[in-house]
């Protein structure tokens, strides 16, 4: 048997969604997973259930892999260098990895290749983030703790300097990155694959609606981008990906301000949520195109199979049971693409996600929008 075993460490919807795009490929699957409740560990066959902060776990975890990626950044940067030091196949490798798992490293980094960012730099009390407001025109400005945010944990908008003395951060003993707080016109995504023999691809550049620093809802394409923004925010994407030596699928989230320029905010080298629209609106998506971009395989059509198409995620909400919901969303747009991750619906928790796609924005958005709250159970018509 030559199709390779692909592991993965984390088990959440990520791996869950990888795992179910690596199926018609025709490679095995391999799941490092916290709990055998999360996401992936329910469905995959090849389970290990086991701490990815644990350098022995993660040794007899790869044992058995051809190569390793990743569902989340939290494996210890020391870890992932000493299972290359191995001779294990990682990727994204730790040099590369260690630019999503830092946001310290990764400004640094991107500062250097002359990428546009917002103004920033470490702060090392509250006093000094008042000199920082300072320096970049008053307060508010945003503190992030350099590692183990996502989903807005570990990102505070402080608008005082009464404010920053009571900030959370720095109880946290982590470094604290502090940057001017953008006043952005939207969030935008641009999304790209590269694999170890430097081939990339470039998705469609898509606007991220955050709600309370969650990814609400993702339109493909970003509605009234110019082309010549679209186009230079790819374009950015390739070149971190290829400077950072990126292997798999890489977010760039930017933001789009308000006079036309783009600033990053964040990188992922995984697959993303601002990606998921692509399994169901482009012709490969970006886990069929990870799981290719690791194994190095040549990689799939990036391009959009409708002229629109919308992702809404599904939170949790009051009734633990969605079943119900779901057969009525199903009954009442059969060309709807509901994406459930089979975990226990806690309030406010992404538990699924649904996808539209169409000739009409406005429809497309509509379709979407209804389902997802639908299905939290926030509207019942
Ligand atoms: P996470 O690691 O949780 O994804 P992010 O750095 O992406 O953290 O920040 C979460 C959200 O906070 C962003 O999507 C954005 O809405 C807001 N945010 C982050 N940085 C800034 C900034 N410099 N200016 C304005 N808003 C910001």
């Amino acid at each position: 048997m030559t199709f390779p075993v692909v592991g993965m460490i984390g088990g959440g919807q990520l791996a869950r969604m990888t795992h179910e795009a690596g199926i018609p490929l025709g490679i095995r699957f391999r799941v490092l997973s916290d709990t055998p409740q999360d996401a992936a560990a329910r469905v995959a066959r090849d389970v290990v259930v086991g701490d990815y902060r644990d350098l022995d776990t993660l040794r007899g975890f790869a044992r058995g892999c051809d190569v390793v990626t990743f569902d989340h950044e939290h494996v210890p940067t020391e870890h992932l260098r000493a299972l290359e030091a191995e001779g294990i196949a990682v990727r994204p490798g730790a040099d590369a990895l260690v630019h999503a798992q830092d946001k310290g490293v990764m400004r640094a980094r991107l500062d250097a290749l002359g990428v546009p960012c917002p103004r920033h730099r470490l702060v090392d009390d509250p006093a000094d983030v008042a000199r920082f407001a300072e320096e970049v025109g008053g307060f508010p400005v945003v503190l992030k703790t350099v590692r183990g945010g996502y989903d807005g944990k570990g990102v505070w908008v402080v608008r005082s300097a009464g404010a920053a003395e009571a900030a959370e951060p720095f109880r946290a003993g982590v470094p604290v990155l502090a940057e001017e707080a953008v006043d952005f016109a939207r969030e935008l995504a641009a999304n790209v694959v590269r694999s170890p023999h430097g081939q990339a691809v470039a998705y469609p550049v898509v606007e991220s609606v955050q709600v309370d620093g969650v990814c609400d809802t993702v339109i493909a394409p970003a509605p009234g981008l110019p082309g010549e923004l679209a186009g230079q925010a790819q374009r950015l994407a390739l070149r971190i990906a290829k400077e950072l030596g990126v292997v798999g699928h890489l977010a760039v989230e930017l933001f789009e301000t308000r006079d036309g320029r783009v600033l990053v905010n964040e990188l992922a080298m995984r697959p993303h949520n601002s990606g998921h629209w692509t399994q169901d609106g482009a012709v490969t998506s970006q886990f069929a195109n990870h799981v290719r971009a690791v194994l190095d395989l040549p990689l799939g059509d990036p391009r959009p199979r409708a002229p629109w198409t919308v992702m809404t995620n599904v939170l949790g909400g009051d009734y633990p049971d969605m079943y119900p919901a779901f057969l009525h969303c199903m009954a009442r747009d059969p060309g709807l693409k509901i994406h459930m991750y089979g975990k226990d619906v806690k309030p406010g928790r992404k538990v699924g996600h649904v996808t539209a796609y169409g000739e009409d924005l406005a429809e497309v958005r509509a379709r979407a929008r209804h389902a997802a709250d639908y299905l939290r159970g926030a509207i019942d018509e």
